[in-house]
């Protein structure tokens, strides 16, 4: 067999041959940090998922249930390996193959159902919405199962900007300033929308439409869209989420317009999307689509952006590591944040560690969970901001929980957002 099918054949596995074992990834590892143990590593991951490949200990094994299930598939440990090892295709592949072995625990299913099923997400999201309105939640926040939930819910409340102009409707962005009052060539970007921003953060989805729309984008909805099918894809489930794929895929079209996204975790399976639907009909349509995907800070950055008005605000910047490990965008948020003036940004030590979020990590695996969140909540006392900003709905949920449990007074924000508060600020919503 040709070397290329041999790879092929052997799915994300054939991503970890690279791996030399020198150790360099143990201390960027969030779970390793949090035990100690070489089997909750990178390096000791990868020789699990290579015997599980082999055939030399199987899907269903509790030993390697366990300390894969514990990966947060944060992919920290990809961007300090000098092998350039591609540790989440092969986790995707071994869960892909646990997946396949065992039932997905309850709650993982249940969570999963819930939050991006249509019909039944939409019911779920507005019962929560309804009970966010009640400020319940923020009194009941805390380090308990149900306190944490609640602090989650509780953090996914708009603050910041008391006026919510500028929201799709009908298709078209409403906000004040249209593409041709600016200076720049007006540009078409299609705004996806996801499952839990759209709905827990349409605010951040009226604050996205807003701030292109000032840096010249005109920006439009795609009726027929769903779910990426990244929560699906983390818990092994890669055919549930090639049957999301193609439904965006037919939604979306073949156009050329910029898709643009505000959550890292959707963006990064978007942008994988041809990796996804690799060897099925849809291939080369999915590889077409993931390179339209852009991340709204990498649309903004590519404008400028345009300055707004000055904010007077500590801010510490925790980049998704969807956003920085996986797609490897660094300089557009920090780009973004500059266009702001006065707006200070405070750095913390461990700002480029997994928060614990990950997914459905933070419902099933609440332990670890909370052991990687505890030493950012404590660098984030220290430092202490007015807001953390991050760029992925569960990041924003989990630090968000995290600061209201240790009665830290910063919220969480998406760094959109405040590019917003700046540009109301400025005049250019009047
Ligand atoms: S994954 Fe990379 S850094 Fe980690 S042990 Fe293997 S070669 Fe070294
Ligand atoms: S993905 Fe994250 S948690 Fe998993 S091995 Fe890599 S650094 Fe550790």
């Amino acid at each position: 067999m040709p070397v290329d099918a041999v790879a092929e054949a052997r799915g994300g596995f054939a991503a970890l041959d690279s791996c030399v074992h020198c150790g360099f990834c143990l201390q960027a590892c969030p779970t390793f940090l949090a035990t100690g143990d070489e089997a909750d590593s990178p390096r000791g991951r990868i020789e699990l998922m290579r015997a599980l490949e082999r055939g030399e200990l199987t899907a269903d094994d509790p030993y390697v249930v366990e300390h894969l299930d514990r990966c947060l598939g944060c992919r920290g440990c990809e961007p300090v390996c000098p092998s350039g090892v591609g540790y989440g295709h092969g986790l995707e592949a071994a869960r892909e193959l646990i997946a396949a072995a065992r039932p997905l625990p309850w709650l993982a299913r249940a969570a999963l159902a819930a939050l991006t099923t249509p019909g039944l997400s939409g019911l779920v999201y507005a019962l929560a919405r309804a009970l966010r309105v009640t400020g319940i939640p923020g009194w009941l926040a805390g380090w308990g199962r149900v306190g944490f939930a609640m602090g989650m819910l509780a953090s996914t409340a708009p603050t910041g900007g008391k006026r919510r102009n500028g929201a799709v409707r009908g298709g078209r962005s409403h906000a004040a300033p249209t593409a041709s009052d600016r200076p720049l060539p007006p540009l078409t970007a299609l705004l996806f929308r996801g499952c839990i921003m759209d709905g827990l953060f349409s605010h951040v989805h009226d604050a996205t439409v807003r701030a292109l729309t000032v840096n010249g984008y005109e920006v439009t909805d795609v009726p027929g869209q769903v779910c990426c099918g990244a929560l699906h894809v983390h818990a092994g489930l890669r055919d549930a989420a090639r049957a999301l794929a193609r439904r965006n895929l037919s939604a979306f079209g073949e156009g050329d317009e910029p898709i643009v996204v505000n959550s890292a975790g959707c963006g990064a399976l978007l942008k994988q999307y041809g990796d996804l639907l690799d060897l099925t009909p849809a291939a080369s349509a999915g590889a077409r689509f993931a390179a339209r995907v852009r991340d709204v800070t990498e649309l903004l950055a590519a404008r400028g952006p345009v300055p707004g008005a000055p904010l007077d605000t500590r801010v510490a910047y925790d980049p998704p590591c969807h956003l920085l490990h996986a797609q490897r965008i660094a300089e557009p948020p920090l780009q973004m944040f500059r266009a702001i003036p006065v707006l200070q940004l405070v750095a913390t030590p461990d700002a480029a560690q997994c928060c614990g979020s990950a997914g459905l990590f933070t419902l099933v695996q609440p332990g670890m969970s909370r052991a990687v969140l505890a030493p950012k909540v404590a660098s984030l006392r220290e430092a202490a901001p007015q807001v953390v900003a991050t760029g992925n709905p569960g990041c924003l949920m989990q630090l968000g929980a995290g600061l209201r449990a240790a009665r830290i007074p910063a919220r969480t924000r998406h760094p959109v957002e405040l590019l917003d508060d700046s540009y109301r600020a400025a005049g250019y919503y009047a």
